[in-house]
């Protein structure tokens, strides 16, 4: 029996294929400690390596994003035509599970600790369930990772969660979609791990890498006084780790002396913008823009390196307010983010909602899902047209990732840094600005609908298709708005699936209404 775990990827920057990032995701490792441990598993980080199109796999899970979900969709016909069975989990899966259901032989709402023993039992007995529901989160129920499964060489290959959601509810964000619920593991669960995750890969990686732990949380501080507890826990490990936080435990002395002695390194925080009323409209209110400078400092004289990406509002930023941004990331002592991308409606959240009702032209037209990753424009300017709001985005892309501010980037952090001996966030620092001196693709537009295609290709063939119509349904890429830029009606009113800490109510469907029609999810 071969089972294969897939984690989807679509090259958002549409570079080359795959994005052989530090970081790498951390659902492959976690749903093959789900399955019986003696079982031929694959476990495919999409972002590092394309799937094994040769392998006879009897079983295959696909997580998907949202944008994700056209390669999904094709992943799964290529491995069902060879006689798998394939099911679906992840964002897209949990917010539209009709939408999905006909693409695969079974869909999975929520968390997977839940569903997947559950499913399994069934596909052995032959009798699976089109959808599987999530049952409460049980953070006894979270088993240590299968790390001996990662491939590739990934700079961190221990990565692993801590805690699972963010008590936030940001409107752009899909956890919000979702359903806002944060879950804190128990402390001595996640030691467990991370000390059986090095004893795992003691015959596969050195040591120093054995000592770096990304903690893939979407907000490690969303209970301070638990993160307190855990960093007390990891002080003795002797690890370096690095995770995200809201901007709210950053603003703590005592905490940032607690995150400097558990050996953190470094810490991401969404700063989004620098235009309070941006912030105001993303309901982002945890920033505080007149504290980020202070911050910044005291995080760095501890040895922890901040980092921050940003992202411009269609909606609320002038082509002033982008040109600005150098200005602030140097006032602010970050000088080079870790992004700066589009506030993008992801289908299901607040922003979309809000938007997908609010006028009839809020968004551009022939969206395609796959463009709704931050890194296309969706949404139509409101204070300048999509040309002129690329043309600035591309000025301070240029500015901001130029050698030069990278330079300057490393003047201000390298002597404050070293200084006080903390040389592995320096390391850490030069490698960020190396690799983020990369110029934009010169043949992307930027603009959805206009853009070129992602990279990634399924070797799917003639053969592979019985009729016309199936290609173009298995091929076609989904859109979200029609030629006038309206929400088309199967993408509205997707409603939250986490309710009260976190269960997912049997009565709670998610996403639409509506009978699949491919032809109504095909280019507008
Ligand atoms: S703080 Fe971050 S993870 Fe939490 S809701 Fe906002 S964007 Fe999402």
């Amino acid at each position: 029996m071969r089972v294969g775990i897939i984690s989807v990827f679509t090259d958002y920057h549409r570079r080359g294929s795959h994005h052989r990032g530090a970081l790498q995701p951390q659902i492959g490792p976690l749903v093959a400690a789900l399955l019986p441990s003696d079982l031929d598993i694959d476990v495919v980080n999409d972002t590092w390596e394309d799937p094994d199109w040769e392998c006879d796999y009897d079983l295959v899970f696909l997580s998907a994003l949202h944008s994700d979900f056209d390669r999904a969709r094709q992943i799964s016909h290529y491995y069902r035509r060879r006689g798998a069975t394939t099911v679906l989990g992840g964002p897209m899966a949990t917010s539209f599970p009709e939408l999905c259901a006909p693409w695969f032989d079974a869909v999975t709402i929520g968390d997977p600790e839940g569903v997947v023993p559950r499913l399994w039992r069934d596909f052995l007995a032959g009798r699976l369930a089109p959808e599987y529901r999530a049952q409460p989160y049980d953070p006894l129920a979270v088993p240590t990772p299968r790390f001996d499964l990662v491939r590739g060489n990934p700079m961190v290959p221990i990565s692993l969660e801590a805690s699972r959601g963010c008590p936030f509810s940001c409107a752009f964000c899909t956890l919000t979609g979702l359903g806002t619920r944060y879950h804190t593991r128990p402390i001595e669960l996640v030691v467990r791990d991370i000390l059986s995750a090095q004893q795992m890969l003691t015959d596969k990686v050195a040591w120093p890498q054995r000592r770096l732990v990304g903690f893939m949380d979407n907000n490690i501080g969303g209970n301070p006084r638990w993160l307190a507890q855990l960093c007390d826990a990891l002080a003795p490990l002797r690890i370096r780790w690095s995770s995200c936080v809201t901007f709210n435990v950053l603003r703590d002395e005592a905490m940032l002396d607690r995150l400097a002695a558990s050996g953190c390194g470094m810490l991401y925080f969404g700063l989004e913008s620098f235009n309070p009323a941006a912030l105001e409209g993303m309901r982002k209110r945890q920033n505080v823009l007149d504290d980020v400078r202070r911050v910044v400092d005291a995080a760095r004289r501890r040895g922890i390196l901040i980092t921050a990406g940003l992202m411009l509002s269609p909606v609320i930023d002038t082509l002033e307010d982008i040109a600005r941004i150098p200005e602030h990331l140097r006032k602010v002592g970050l000088h080079v983010p870790t992004y700066i991308a589009f506030d993008t409606p992801i289908p299901g959240t607040p922003q979309f909602n809000r938007l997908a009702v609010s006028e009839a032209r809020a968004l551009l037209p022939g969206v395609p899902l796959r463009d709704l990753t931050g890194y296309t424009l969706a949404t139509r300017p409101r204070h300048a047209t999509p040309e002129a709001f690329i043309d600035a985005f591309k000025q301070v892309h240029q500015s901001v990732y130029s050698l030069a501010t990278g330079m300057r980037k490393l003047a201000d952090d390298l002597p404050r840094l070293l200084s006080r001996g903390h040389v592995a966030p320096a390391l850490l620092d030069v490698f960020e600005v190396l690799c983020d001196a990369q110029p934009l693709p010169a043949d992307r537009t930027f603009i959805a609908g206009t853009d070129k295609a992602p990279p990634e290709r399924v070797p799917l063939s003639d053969a592979d298709f019985a009729t016309e119509a199936e290609r173009d349904a298995v091929l076609s890429p989904w859109t979200v708005t029609d030629t006038a830029g309206r929400v088309l009606p199967h993408w509205r009113g997707a409603k939250p699936v986490y309710a009260s800490k976190g269960r997912v109510p049997p009565e709670v469907t998610a996403g639409v209404e509506l009978p699949l029609d491919t032809a109504s999810v095909a280019p507008a």
